[in-house]
């Protein structure tokens, strides 16, 4: 049933796939790394089993388990394309891979089984292999993707693609007779040392891409309040420096906006509620604005708005209509009604080299605000 000649180095490459299978599995559970990793390492998994199983039996066993060791090898495809596909952002085509994954089953168990062609089953897998890979040829080729690694992600996919057909039909058609195939070990270890090399690259591009992904991800927690998802005083600081540089000369506006009487609503309702009627103020000024503007959250309830491209007159229509529409949007919460109102200062500016002016002149009117009562907007053009 075994191979006589079986030892450890003719199961070597197996042994090697799965291992690094199990490891990145391992990995990805400890860390919760990247799903992409996850299903790239089950792949692997697969794919080591399938040579690891192609390996062990004489060929009249081989013959009756191909279907079952094809299966294997098709599943793994699947696993690494996906993989692929949800780094790229691309939707896999389940339906398609369902069907490619029973077609390649069903194939080997006719031409292993019922009518015995190795000829025909290389051809079937490397043209069902490619399918896999390609199983939404038309968002794989209109992505573009935006990192350099993607870039690499997706040339190595076309490279593994085409080496699946160019391989299958070389073997079959042009180099070697039908019978050598099985019998040379060159030829057999060769492939195995190939298929390794590939598994090796893509493993390491999956292991950039996460790698990426864990500092993209540490960027925006660095850059963001955990309270408001909005930007945080140090993005907020950064933002405006790198303005400082790129600047055009253009009306702007900035807003500090500061929540009226806040410590009494923490000291009516509680601490929770208090964060609650944050998350609820945060919402409310960021619906008003438009993507060009920035907002962020400077202090305990503090705000401060940029209106990038916006005349004193339409700064000072938003500036009112946020603190109309905050005063007019209780929170609700259990049995409560927190009534909340924002008091607001206005400055003007064209270029980010007067930012520091005008933040100190938007406070004064802030200031002001408070003064005259709260729950208002004041500028230069307010009466006094
Ligand atoms: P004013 O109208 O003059 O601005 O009065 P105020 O009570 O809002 O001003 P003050 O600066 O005295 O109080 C701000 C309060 O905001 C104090 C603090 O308890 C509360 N605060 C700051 N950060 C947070 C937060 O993250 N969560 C909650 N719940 N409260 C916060
Ligand atoms: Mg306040
Ligand atoms: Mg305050």
């Amino acid at each position: 049933m075994f191979q006589s000649t079986l030892n450890f180095y003719s199961l070597l490459i197996p042994l090697i796939l799965m291992s690094m299978g199990f490891v990145t599995l391992l990995f990805c559970k400890l860390k919760s790394l990247s799903n992409y990793l996850a299903f790239y390492a089950i792949a692997l998994i697969c794919v080591g089993l399938s040579l690891f199983l192609h390996s062990i039996f004489i060929p009249s066993v081989l013959l009756q388990l191909l279907p079952f060791v094809f299966g294997l090898y098709f599943l793994s495809c699947v696993l690494h394309a996906h993989a692929i596909y949800l780094r790229l952002g691309i939707q896999s085509n389940w339906k398609m891979l369902f069907i490619l994954l029973s077609l390649g089953i069903v194939a080997h168990a006719y031409f292993a089984i019922w009518y015995d062609s190795q000829t025909l089953r290389m051809l079937i897998t490397g043209v069902i292999t490619a399918c896999i890979y390609l199983n939404n040829p038309i968002d794989f080729f209109k992505i573009k993707p935006q990192l350099k690694i993607d870039r690499y992600l997706k040339a190595l996919t076309i490279t593994l693609t085409t080496i699946a057909l160019g391989r299958a039909i070389l073997l079959n058609h042009l180099v070697v007779p039908t019978e050598m195939i099985s019998t040379s070990a060159m030829l057999w270890a060769s492939t195995q040392l190939l298929l390794i090399v590939i598994d090796i690259i893509f493993l390491g591009i999956f292991i950039s891409c996460s790698i990426q992904d864990i500092l993209d991800k540490l960027k925006l927690e660095r850059n963001r309040d955990p309270l408001t998802g909005l930007l945080n005083r140090r993005a907020f600081k950064e933002y405006v420096q790198q303005m400082h540089w790129v600047d055009q000369p253009t009306p702007k506006a900035l807003m500090i906006i500061d929540l009226d009487h806040f410590k009494q609503v923490n000291d009516h309702y509680g601490h929770f509620i208090g964060d609650l009627a944050l998350q609820h103020s945060s919402k409310i000024l960021s619906q008003s604005l438009s993507e060009h503007d920035r907002i962020s959250r400077i202090g305990g309830e503090e705000f401060v708005v940029i209106l990038n491209n916006a005349s004193p007159e339409h700064a000072l229509n938003i500036a009112d209509a946020i603190r109309h529409q905050l005063y007019q949007s209780p929170l609700y919460y259990a049995e409560h009604q927190v009534k909340l109102s924002i008091s607001i200062g206005v400055s003007f500016f064209e270029e980010y080299q007067y930012f520091d002016h005008a933040f100190q002149e938007a406070d004064d009117y802030l200031y002001q605000a408070k003064k005259m009562g709260r729950n208002l907007v004041q500028s230069k053009f307010s009466p006094v």
